[in-house]
Order: C-alpha cells, then structure tokens, then sequence
C-alpha cells in the first residue's frame, strides 16, 4: 500500500524513531506522543483496522501483545501500561493500517474519552 503512511514508515520510506523490528512486527515512537511513553506496534502487512483480521492472523495478533509486553518492560514501563487500538473513525482511528499504541509513564484515566 505505497499510500499508507505506516506501510511506508515499515518500508524505511519515512523516518520514524524505531524501537523494534522483527520479520512481522515493527514498533516505532508516536509522532505526537500522548504519554511519556507512546509506541506504536504495527504488523509489517498492511491491514487496515481490527475489523479486518482473519482467524489465520490469531499468531500475528499473539506476536503484537508479546511484543508490547516485552517492549513496556524495555521501556520501563512493565506492570503499568495501556494498550489502545482504535477501530474505525468514530472510535478515534486516523491511520488505516493496524496498529497498537502502547501508553505509560503516567496516571490514565478511565473511562478513555
Ligand atoms: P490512530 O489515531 O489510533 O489511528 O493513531 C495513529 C497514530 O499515528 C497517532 O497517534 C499519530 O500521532 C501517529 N502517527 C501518524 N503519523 C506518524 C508518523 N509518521 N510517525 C509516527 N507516528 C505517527
């Protein structure tokens, strides 16, 4: 998809600040962080929302959680972070290629705006 941004970011197109990459998996800092900590978790094949993953993508969904376990650890973060993925517009999604943020450093408030 040359015209998704993340797909482009996962290419190496558009810089991001990287943090972790593996044969499916990238994860990168949020260009607008919303929290001290703000990664973004993205599978490397474009797939627009949750809506659309399929039960073949259960492993691929499986790698993104222990990714963003391993990653709150290595962040500093572990036992104290927030995991958002945004479905469709209306629920705040503005990027459509699937993607986890991973939330901490902070208080979080719930419910979520
Ligand atoms: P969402 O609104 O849930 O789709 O989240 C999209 C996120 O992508 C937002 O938090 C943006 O700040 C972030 N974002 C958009 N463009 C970039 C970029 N080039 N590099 C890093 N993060 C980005």
């Amino acid at each position: 998809m040359k015209e998704c941004i993340f797909c482009r970011i996962v290419a190496g197109e558009i810089p991001a600040k990287m943090v972790h990459q593996d044969d499916e998996v990238v994860a990168f800092r949020d260009a607008s962080p919303k929290a001290p900590v703000h990664l973004l978790l993205v599978p490397r094949r474009h797939i627009a929302s949750l809506d659309d993953v399929q039960p073949a993508d259960a492993a691929l969904l499986g790698r993104l959680l222990i990714a963003a376990k391993e990653l709150a650890a290595g962040e500093g973060v572990g036992g104290a972070y927030r995991l958002v993925t945004n479905c469709g517009s209306t629920a705040g999604q503005s990027v459509f290629h699937l993607h986890v943020h991973l939330l901490g450093g902070r208080p979080m408030g719930w419910p979520p705006g």
